[in-house]
């Protein structure tokens, strides 16, 4: 990720909505692709702050009415106002604003969510809904448990237990994995090294990939790198993980421990923490760190390298502020092969620039 600076000079972040230096509202600008000033217009429009694009601009629904997001639009005439941003429209369900807290939790999954399509973007990975004719059509859900004792007998004994996953395009994300106390207290009873909100889209998104570039198109290339994903069946595989946990010495061979379930999980669990390293390296680049190791170009040894470096570095960062390893895993050479799977994977689908 990078910073921007708004018209007044001030550093401007990714999630910003406001510059506090001169009270200016900032969205993100699709025209410049960019976090620009928002300078207002007529009728509640806005002109990209940057001199080069200018173009006019109106902000998403949810920033303007909801504010769970910073994105705009720009205004052409043949469209109605007050529409959904670029990533707001993948959106098919959004979670009960009337329940206390959600709204909150819904803004988490929105910031998320966000920092996922924009390394999709920098990796110029294909994603669409069906009328862009992508396939699978990507969408999402942001539901919560619906565990409230209900009001009248007829509507009695309708329990809904959300379960965070991939279904044919579909990411469904469980609202309570945006509560911090919640994810923390999973994250230790799973024994995780990391259980984040951007680490769920990460790994749900993989699972998106493998239907729409491995599925009938490179399966056996999978099972060479991950195992055979048909044998044993998922359900299977599941219950043996949850009955026995992970195989002994797990660390050699896959990024988690949750990996070892299945050979879509291995996937899954890799191709996220391929995005992670991506997300990093992008980071330090323009952040100064390291200028050199650009994560679209760079051959995977050298990204490996450069990412195991600098976890080094920000790892003992981390640790002098009492926080968990922003790098926990070691990367042998069984994983290393699996990454320069994805890595050659996600560099052949990237669309031409
Ligand atoms: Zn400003
Ligand atoms: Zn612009
Ligand atoms: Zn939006
Ligand atoms: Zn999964």
């Amino acid at each position: 990720m990078r910073s921007y600076s708004c018209v007044c000079g001030n550093i401007a972040f990714f999630e910003n909505t406001h510059c506090l230096a001169c009270d200016e509202d900032l969205g993100w600008c699709p025209g410049c692709s960019r976090l620009s000033t928002l300078l207002p217009e007529q009728d509640g429009m806005f002109r990209c702050g940057n001199k080069h694009c200018n173009v006019l601009l109106a902000k998403c629904h949810n920033y303007a009415h909801e504010a769970v997001c910073n994105r705009c639009y720009i205004v052409s005439a043949d469209e109605s106002p007050a529409r959904f941003c670029d990533y707001c429209r993948f959106n098919d369900t959004i979670p009960d604003l009337t329940v206390p807290g959600n709204r909150e939790m819904w803004g988490r999954l929105e910031a998320a969510k966000r920092r996922l399509l924009y390394t999709l973007d920098l990796l110029r990975l294909p994603y669409g809904r069906l009328e862009d004719g992508i396939e699978p059509a990507l969408t999402f859900d942001f539901k919560a448990d619906t565990t409230q004792k209900p009001k009248w007998w007829w509507s009695m004994g309708k329990e809904e237990r959300v379960y965070t996953g991939h279904a044919h395009g579909k990411i469904t994300i469980n609202v309570r994995e945006a509560d911090t106390v919640e994810r923390e207290k999973a994250r230790v009873l799973f024994q995780e090294a990391h259980r984040t909100v951007i680490g769920h889209f990460r790994h749900e998104i993989a699972h998106y990939y493998w239907q729409m570039l491995v599925q009938d198109v490179s399966e056996q290339e999978c099972k060479a790198v991950f195992g055979d994903h048909e044998n044993p069946s998922y359900a299977d595989a599941q219950q043996k993980y949850y009955k026995d946990g992970p195989t002994a010495q797990w660390q050699k061979n896959y990024v988690s421990a949750y990996a070892t379930m299945h050979p879509w999980e291995d996937f899954a669990e890799t191709f996220a923490t391929y995005l992670d390293m991506v997300s990093v390296l992008d980071t330090a680049r323009h952040m100064g760190v390291d200028e050199n190791c650009d994560p679209l170009t760079a051959a995977l040894p050298m990204m490996v390298r450069r990412y195991a470096e600098l976890g080094v570095v920000f790892n003992e960062m981390n640790r002098s502020m009492g926080l968990t390893d922003l790098v926990p895993e070691i990367f042998g050479p069984p994983i290393v092969t699996k990454l320069q799977y994805v890595n050659d994977l996600v560099r052949t689908a990237a669309r031409p620039e």
